[in-house]
């Protein structure tokens, strides 16, 4: 039996509900979960939690990925064959502000500082990138906030796309260059998203259409995590608690 899954969020990062069909069925530490032919759900990974939402009314708790086989737990067991999915939006659509924010800010910082993203987390009421290398400037936050919101009232479209690795790696510049190299060479097909005028890197996740769909954001938080990284906090303006 193939179980691979067709990963409908990567061409299309707004589709809530869709039709699939189960593979597999089982338990794994207690817990149900089925493999499906295709699936809208992000599962864990890449900093980002997985989607919730619900297969024929049936809770999904989480998605995650195992050994390249994607499993949906469910609170129930899943009988059908046949499944209608939907996914939590709100919180997903949060996340694709929060990743997209974080690919902004990631631009921004390594234009302007030549410094690289070491690590990020999105999360729904606030989300982190380390830096490294970077000195932040005594104005840093401002400057970074100023230009991030600029780029938001600018309303950049953002693209993605699927381009041969050969053909991305000399239409971006050095710095980017080392983002793409990085990928094994085994993929040939590049997923890329690109911010129009900011940004272009390859990237698997799930994000808005126009920055302007994210709003202001409000950088809460500026640590020294020691070795030249700097850890940078970040709200959304609209999703903030007061
Ligand atoms: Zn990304």
């Amino acid at each position: 039996m193939i179980m691979q899954t067709e990963m409908l969020y990567m061409r299309d990062c707004y589709l809530r509900e869709f039709e699939a069909r189960v593979l597999q069925r089982g338990e794994d530490g207690g817990r149900h979960f089925v493999v499906l032919d295709k699936t809208a759900f992000y599962p864990l990974g890449g900093g980002q939690s997985s989607d919730t939402g619900t297969l024929n009314g049936i809770r999904v708790t989480s998605v995650q990925k195992d050994a390249g086989v994607v499993k949906h737990f469910t609170e129930a067991p899943v009988h059908e064959t046949l499944v209608k999915g939907a996914i939590d939006w709100d919180k997903r659509h949060t996340f694709m502000c929060m990743h997209t924010a974080q690919h902004l800010l990631s631009a921004i910082v390594l234009d302007l500082w030549g410094s690289s993203t070491a690590g990020n987390q999105i999360e729904l009421d606030y989300s982190r990138i380390d830096f490294n290398p970077l000195t932040p400037p005594t104005d840093f936050i401002d400057i970074l906030t100023t230009k991030f919101n600029k780029a938001v009232d600018d309303a950049l479209p953002v693209k993605i796309y699927f381009t041969a690795r050969d053909e991305v790696l000399k239409s971006v510049d050095e710095r980017r260059r080392r983002l793409f190299a990085r990928l094994p060479e085994s993929v040939k097909e590049v997923r890329i998203v690109e911010i129009e005028g900011a940004d272009k890197v390859p990237c698997g996740g799930t994000h808005v259409a126009n920055t302007a769909e994210i709003g202001h954001i409000r950088i809460t938080k500026v640590d020294n995590k020691g070795k030249d990284t700097i850890r940078v906090r970040f709200e959304l303006e609209k999703t903030r608690a007061d």
